[in-house]
């Protein structure tokens, strides 16, 4: 059986960049073993085929998930290291919506910067990972072959978009060593609706910008009515912190409706936003579209529920929809300093993989990176050289 010093579970962000940082910092043999034929497809596929990587924000206020365990990997890898060491492999990221990293070209364009500093690991493509035993050494069993290392780095990623390759492997390892879990559950994902918000189903296809807020959070951004209920990155984002219960969305942030009492243009032109969501939204509310003016004070506070309108979404669109998943192993198991299991030595878990989440955005990215960097920081920290 083939032993390596360290064995990396899933060829993805989190894996790859783990692999880079060891073979670039330490003399360790390496091995990548990954289901798919080809590294990397969730990123590859992600931002639209550009892969929004990082933000111009970045702290633990944009994740749900231990707050030390998010600062100590922001702060060791942060998003400005992130950028640099992808500028240094060619990438030149272009800011959208003064917010977000994006590849100019291509998601491409990181994997084979990651892959082409991850040379000299053993990539182990199409092996499908069966079960990890023992430590010390450890020993893993894929549909390939079986084999030995001394340290294990769990980078399997979450259980949405199936098709893509994911899996609860890490879930079902972790579990096998008795370390706590926290089930996956769709996150970054649209949101389904109640009879009494059916009317949204026809505004199919119009989106706009609105302000959402969910259990003590507000975002900003673009709202889109779909067949199924609302997506959009406000909706995606908000999905991260909705439980059950109401959501409350401004769908006229930037706009300052009570000065609209003396106006004598009717509502649906006076407000801007699209004449068929305004229609849609007055009927559903039960008030007549006439001039702004001759609103009664009743009628007046009703048009106001346009900042904020109270809803309880039914559920989501569901993991195979979702861009992220909520879960994971426990934050409390994992050292914040290396990243390892607290109670299995050499066992070390990153990425998604682990019970953070953050928002839509780059977020996920960030701590997919920064996580593997403070492994593999500590995995080689013998011989490792800050390059
Ligand atoms: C459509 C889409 C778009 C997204 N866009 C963005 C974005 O623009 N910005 C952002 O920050 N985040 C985005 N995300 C989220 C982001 O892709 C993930 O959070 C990130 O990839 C997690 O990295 P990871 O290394 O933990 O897991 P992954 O990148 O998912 O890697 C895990 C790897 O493990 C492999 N694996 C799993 N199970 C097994 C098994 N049993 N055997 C062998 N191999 C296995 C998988 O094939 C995969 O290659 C997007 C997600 C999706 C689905």
């Amino acid at each position: 059986m083939k032993h390596y010093d360290v064995i990396i579970l899933g060829a993805g962000a989190s894996g790859l960049m783990c692999a880079a940082q060891l073979r670039q910092n330490s003399s360790l043999s390496v091995a990548l073993i990954e289901g798919n034929t080809r590294p990397a497809l969730k990123l590859k596929a992600s931002g639209g085929g550009k892969c929004n990587l990082t933000n111009v924000e970045v702290d633990e206020s944009h994740y749900l998930g231990d707050e030390t365990l998010i600062k100590s990997a922001l702060s060791n890898f942060t998003q400005r290291e992130l950028l640099d060491y992808f500028r240094s492999g060619g990438l030149r990221p272009v800011i959208r919506k003064e917010r977000y990293y994006f590849c100019p070209k291509s998601s491409d364009e990181i994997i084979s910067i990651l892959m082409g500093k991850a040379d000299g690991c053993d990539l182990l493509l199409g092996h499908k990972i069966l079960s990890l035993e023992g430590q010390n050494p450890f020993i893993l069993t894929t549909d390939k072959g079986r084999f030995q290392a001394s340290r294990v780095v769990v980078a399997t990623g979450g259980a949405s978009y199936k098709e893509l390759g994911s899996s609860d492997i890490g879930l079902r390892i972790a579990q096998s060593y008795g370390i706590q879990t926290v089930p996956f559950s769709p996150a970054l994902v649209g949101l389904t609706l109640q009879p009494k918000e059916f009317w949204m189903k026809e505004l199919s296809g119009i989106s706009c910008r609105a302000r959402i807020h969910v259990a003590g959070k507000t975002l900003d951004e673009d709202l889109l009515f779909a067949h199924k209920g609302i997506s959009g990155l406000v909706v995606l984002s908000a999905s991260l912190y909705w439980h059950r219960g109401e959501i409350v969305i401004d769908f006229v942030p930037d706009f300052d409706v009570s000065r609209l009492k003396n106006e004598k243009k009717a509502i649906s032109t006076a407000i801007p936003l699209p004449k068929r969501f305004m229609k849609a939204f007055l009927d559903a509310i039960g008030l007549e579209d006439k001039g702004c003016n001759r609103l009664n004070p009743q009628e007046f506070e009703k048009l106001l529920t346009i900042r904020n309108y109270a809803m309880a979404p039914s559920g989501t669109f569901g993991l195979s929809k979702a861009e992220a998943c909520r879960g994971g192993v426990a934050c409390g198991e994992i050292n914040p300093s290396t990243m390892e299991c607290t109670k299995i030595d050499g066992l070390y878990f990153i990425g998604e993989t682990v019970d953070v989440t953050g928002e839509l955005g780059g977020y996920n990215f960030q701590w997919a990176f920064s996580s593997a960097v403070v492994c593999a920081k500590a995995i080689g920290s013998m011989s490792f050289k800050r390059k």
